[in-house]
Order: C-alpha cells, then structure tokens, then sequence
C-alpha cells in the first residue's frame, strides 16, 4: 500500500470522515453518465449542491416566493427576513463585523466588477498602477485592464515560479505611491496554489494599499476569517461552495464601501430620488440596486447551514489526503505532467498528457462518467507561464472518494493507450 493511500484509509478509519454518508446528501451524485456511475471532479467549476440548498430553494418558491424590502405584506416579510437572515449566516462564516458589510451578488466576477467600477473608477487616475497577479482568473484580469484603458492607468503583474508560487520579493518590488489596488487571488483555480493572503495584505498595508481577495477558490476549502486576513474586500461564488448558481458575496470594509461610488443604478439602492437629485441608500442596499437573486442568495445561506454542519477541519484533511493521493496516482504515469506544484494547495491537480490534447482527454473521460475540466479555465496567462494552450484538470470536493481517483488515473492510461 503507498504511503497517501494508507493516510486516507487512516482518516476513514478514525472515523473522522465518513464519505458514504456525505455522499447521501448530495443527490446529483447518484447516477449513471454513459452507462457509469458519476464521478464527478469538477467542482472548482461548480460544485454541487446538498439536499438541504434544494429543500431550502423549494420552500422559498413554494410558500414564500414574492420581493423583498418593499412590501408590508406577509410573504414579502418572509421573504425579507430570509434573505437578510442569509446575509447574517455569510457574516459570521466570513467573520465579518457587520451584516451590512456582506454585499450580495451573484458571483465574483460581479463582486470584482462592483470594486472596479465603485472603487476604481473614483480613485484611479492616469499614471496610477493596480497590482494583479500572473495566476489570476480572467475575472481580475479583465476588469482592471479595462479600467486602466479608461483611465489611462497601467496594470503591474506579480511573476511567479514554475511551482505556480507568487514571488513575493518580485511583488514588494512592484508597490510605489502610484499603487492604488492590489488584486490576488486566495487560491488559484487553475494550479490550486493557496497565496499567503495575510503577508500579501500586510506588504500591502504597510505602504496604505488596499487590497481585493478573489476567494472563488478559497471559500469552498478554507475557513475565511477578512478580519484576521484584514483584507478590504473578499469575493466569493456561492455556486463553488455547494449553493446555487446567481449568489455570491463581496465583502468590503464599511469604511470604503461608504467612500465607493455606486455599481448600478435603480430601485432598492436610494434613500429619495428627484430628477434634481437622488441620495442614495446606505450599505448593503447602495450597492444592490434591482430585485436581487432571492432565491439563490437564500440558498447559499443554507449552503453555510450544511458547511456550519459537517466537521470543516475533517473535511479539508480528507480532500488533501486525496489530492496527495491523486498527485501520486497520476505522476506516476508516463507522459502525465502535473502543473502546479506549490508546496501548498487546495484539492485542484491540474495535468497534461504527452501528445493528447486535454479535450481528447476530457471527451474520453466523459465516456467513463468522469466529469472533468479541459482548456484554459479562464485563466490564459497562467497557460502561458506554463507554454501550454491547456490542461486537463480534475478538482475534488469531500464527497469525491478514492475509487474515483482510481477510476481517473485508470482512464488516463486508457487516454494513453488510445493515442499511442
Ligand atoms: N475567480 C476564480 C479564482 C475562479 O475560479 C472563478 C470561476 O471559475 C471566478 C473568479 C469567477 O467566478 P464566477 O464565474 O462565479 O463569477
């Protein structure tokens, strides 16, 4: 037996985690693709969702279903105090210090865009800088550039290795009085690299900078704490942490929230409007302007329920005993090159085989019932790094389990003996 198959049966055996059981209460899992039970290892994609989002989702468009904030009516007062309450459940699972802090949108790319256009486009000027990263999904990629081309501001990017680390010497390089933002990612979905966010915020603090955490990655697998990270804003996709797709969250710190422009215009987001003037609410509304995706944001506070349900620190040694696992399975085959070797990640392995490109692999693997992804994953520089067009990669969640991996790297081989 290899030394990470037996630390995985070690951690079913203690009983710490008992992944048949969790598997029950996600009912996505339990089927057939291609004539072949489902594996499903795509999760930094989309996870998937526990009964108790389904249930919760249900009961909302079954007996509470109407707007919210406005009303004086029963179901609006229901509807209202369910999602404020799920505004309250993503506080305390980010630690926040207030609910009005936790804006609700619907995913991160919408939360990275807020901070661009209320934060960027009143504070950045020509011949300022806003630092990113070389491992950044397009998502805080695409908004910066296109605020630096209307402001005549210029993007500064931090390198990193060949292991897929930021070299943080390169980046306490990069940051001068220009400096207006530094934008990084928590955890990187294409190599699974987890940053060092508290050093990247301190570096940046000492000389004044605020800085945007994508958390997409991280909030599935880690547990957020923006306070200890002192970050001022943290973006989060609530389709990646087993809730639905249309919620999400960014957080900022009330006092800059205060200071930031509005994203978008409309109802729910003032306090009197005349075609003189209009005053706008204050947070969490400002920035919230329109019917909100009630039904999923309730969601992804019962998403938080069943998160606040499982053992968290279980789960997290279990889903690394597998990425060990799977780093081990799939390096020791011929022609399979992991990409992304950082010396810490979250469970997301990213690979190419020799000679097949990753959507081959990914057709291929489809037939065996195996989810996974192929191409850039929105994120071409890091291909670029890498000089590849691509990669396969498969990313696992607590319900994924070692005979999937098994399934995986024995699906590879059959990848290769196809093309070969
Ligand atoms: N940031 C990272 C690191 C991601 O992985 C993703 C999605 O894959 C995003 C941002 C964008 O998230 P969404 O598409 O939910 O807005």
């Amino acid at each position: 037996m290899i030394a990470a198959e037996k630390d995985l049966n070690a951690v079913s055996e203690l009983g710490h985690w008992d992944v048949e059981r969790i598997r029950r209460d996600f009912p996505v899992l339990h089927q057939t693709v291609n004539g072949k039970p489902l594996a499903y290892l795509d999760n930094a994609a989309s996870s998937q969702v526990p009964q108790l989002v389904i249930e919760r989702g249900t009961r909302y468009l079954r007996e509470e279903h109407s707007n919210i904030h406005r009303g004086v009516h029963y179901l609006s007062q229901r509807a209202t105090s369910a999602y404020e309450g799920a505004r309250e459940k993503v506080r305390r699972f980010i630690n926040a210090r207030e609910a009005r802090e936790c804006i609700f949108v619907r995913g991160a790319t919408e939360g990275i865009n807020l901070v661009m256009h209320g934060y960027g486009r009143k504070f950045v000027g020509p011949g300022d800088e806003i630092v990113i990263s070389e491992m950044e999904h397009h998502a805080n990629i695409v908004p910066w550039q296109m605020l630096c081309e209307e402001k005549g501001a210029r993007l500064r990017v931090i390198p990193m290795n060949d292991a897929g680390e930021l070299l943080l010497d390169e980046y306490e390089a990069l940051l001068n009085e220009r400096t207006k933002i530094v934008a990084v990612t928590h955890v990187s979905n294409a190599l699974g690299t987890v940053n060092p966010i508290k050093e990247i915020v301190r570096i940046a603090h000492a000389r004044g900078i605020p800085v945007l955490v994508d958390g997409a990655q991280a909030a599935p697998h880690l547990p957020i704490d923006v306070q200890d990270l002192d970050c001022d804003f943290y973006a989060i996709s609530g389709h990646k942490m087993f809730g639905p797709t249309g919620s999400g969250v960014l957080y900022g710190k009330a006092e800059l929230l205060e200071r930031m422009n509005p994203f978008m215009g409309g109802g729910d987001m003032i306090r009197s409007v005349t075609f003189e003037r209009t005053i706008y609410a204050g947070l969490p509304n400002k920035f919230e302007a329109g019917t909100p995706a009630i039904a999923s944001q309730i969601g992804l506070g019962a998403a938080i329920d069943y998160l606040n349900s499982i053992d968290r620190a279980a789960a997290y040694a279990y889903e690394q005993e597998l990425l060990r696992y799977a780093t081990e399975r799939l390096s020791s085959i011929e022609g399979v090159r992991v990409i992304g070797t950082a010396r810490e990640k979250a469970s997301v392995i990213s690979f190419t085989v020799e000679n097949v490109h990753p959507h081959d692999i990914g057709t291929i693997l489809d037939q065996e019932g195996i989810a996974i992804r192929a191409g850039h994953h929105c994120a071409q520089p890091v291909m670029q790094h890498f000089k590849i067009p691509a990669t396969a990669r498969a990313s696992f969640a607590f319900y994924n389990t070692k005979e999937e991996v098994d399934r995986l790297a024995a699906a590879i081989e059959k990848v290769i003996e196809v093309f070969n």
